[in-house]
């Protein structure tokens, strides 16, 4: 009889080393004169900010932080108290109430004030407008200009126009931030901070496809703590190094036959935002049903097309089209497809958060055609990103299990 215990990532302890590094470095930029901080949106692009220099801080995963700390609920009415409505994204939310009450979880886990204050904002609308909104709050408290890029949305094919139009953006962006602190971009610095990010993309990547394997090296729920330098810190060696650390630990598993679940039974696609107040349950109760969350959508999104020399606003510009979330119907479920073949995928879930339309794939119609094209079983359920008001762990653990019955009575 296999153990149920789990397996833990021996390189965690290092990521946990390189994340205090990281926001000891923020914490120590915002309190030096000499050095500037800028706030960028999880997909935007951080590599112009790391050409000037700046130490870039990502609001997204702070809101996840407030989520997984359970604080949604305390944080979000003073934002709805701001005029903010309570129906729209619960990370700029959570964001604005932490601003609003000064409780942070960046207080507890790493000694600081809170995250540290905006010298610039940049976001870029190719996951969502929501992002221009939450940095305009922020923008307006602390006297920070906020600047963006807004690239065309919703594409099927992304054309050669698109790519131009989006790299136009980025050129007048670049324009923006040098004649607002006076500084010149060193574009060769631009060149090796895109090559760094694109390295450790695809690194990222390679440590997802483990899952590939049964029993998958790799979950999900790893896979949510194991991307934060793909996000914080693309675009340094930092993070490439660490990813070739965690590969190589990874395919040892594949190498010995050990899985993230032991025992693993069933193996599941997660579409859409993940339930951060309630990861430890869901993680739990999908361990306890030998199921393995092989692929998501989620982590996938910064695994990116590498880039192969040439311009590098190029390929940010592309990397910004392509995105998974900023695709038509038709592409969605195009990939949707493909990465549940390559996976050897059961079943799928798909989170639809009440929050983030954005990022929830149940509302058009996919469900039902997928389960039509693939012949698989689809499981929707009701929740959020981070407002576990949300969403009933009772009622979803219930769905959860009739779900998987509904596996074996097909496997039977
Ligand atoms: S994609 Fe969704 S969760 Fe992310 S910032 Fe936009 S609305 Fe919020």
């Amino acid at each position: 009889m296999p153990t149920m215990k789990r397996v833990e990532i021996k390189a965690h302890q290092h990521l946990k080393e390189m994340l205090r590094l990281y926001f000891d470095d923020l914490e120590a930029a915002s309190h030096d004169a000499g050095r500037r901080v800028a706030w960028c949106t999880s997909v935007g692009p951080c590599e112009i900010l790391a050409a000037f220099g700046f130490a870039v801080f990502f609001p997204e995963n702070h809101g996840a932080m407030l989520g997984a700390k359970k604080m949604a609920a305390e944080l979000i009415p003073y934002a709805v108290g701001a005029g903010y409505s309570a129906e729209t994204c619960s990370y700029m939310n959570c964001d604005i109430g932490s601003a609003l009450t000064g409780r942070s979880p960046l207080t507890d886990v790493y000694g600081m004030a809170g995250p540290p204050t905006p010298d610039l904002l940049v976001y870029n609308t190719n996951q969502c407008r929501e992002v221009q909104d939450w940095f305009g709050w922020f923008s307006r408290k602390h006297d920070a200009p906020s600047l963006g890029i807004m690239p065309p949305r919703c594409l099927g094919a992304v054309t050669k126009d698109h790519i131009a139009f989006v790299k136009h953006e980025l050129e007048l962006l670049i324009q923006k931030i040098e004649s607002q602190f006076g500084v010149t971009m060193d574009h060769s610095k631009l060149e090796e901070s895109v090559a760094l990010s694109s390295r450790a993309s695809t690194l990222w990547r390679e440590v997802l496809d483990t899952a590939q394997h049964q029993p998958a090296a790799i979950s999900f729920w790893d896979g949510l703590i194991q991307m934060s330098p793909v996000i914080l810190m693309r675009g340094s060696q930092t993070a490439i190094d660490y990813y070739e650390l965690l590969l190589a630990e990874m395919q040892q598993r594949v190498a010995d036959g050990v899985g993230a679940v032991p025992g693993e039974r069933w193996r599941l696609y997660w579409d859409g935002m993940p339930v951060w107040p309630r990861i430890r349950d869901l993680s739990e109760k999908f361990q306890e049903l030998r199921t393995v969350i092989a692929a998501s959508t989620y982590c996938n999104s910064w695994a990116f097309e590498p880039y192969e020399g040439g311009d590098p606003l190029e390929w940010m510009a592309r990397t910004s089209l392509e995105i998974f979330i900023n695709r038509d119907e038709e592409y969605k479920q195009q990939f949707l497809t493909e990465m549940i073949q390559q996976f050897s995928i059961d079943g799928a879930i798909f989170h639809n958060a009440r929050t983030c339309p954005n990022n929830t794939n149940s509302r058009f119609g996919m469900v039902e055609r997928l389960r039509q094209s693939l012949d698989i079983p689809v499981l929707v359920i009701d929740g959020d990103l981070s407002d576990a008001r949300f969403f009933s762990t009772a009622q979803t653990m219930t769905n959860v299990e009739a779900f998987i019955e509904q596996l074996e009575e097909r496997r039977r």
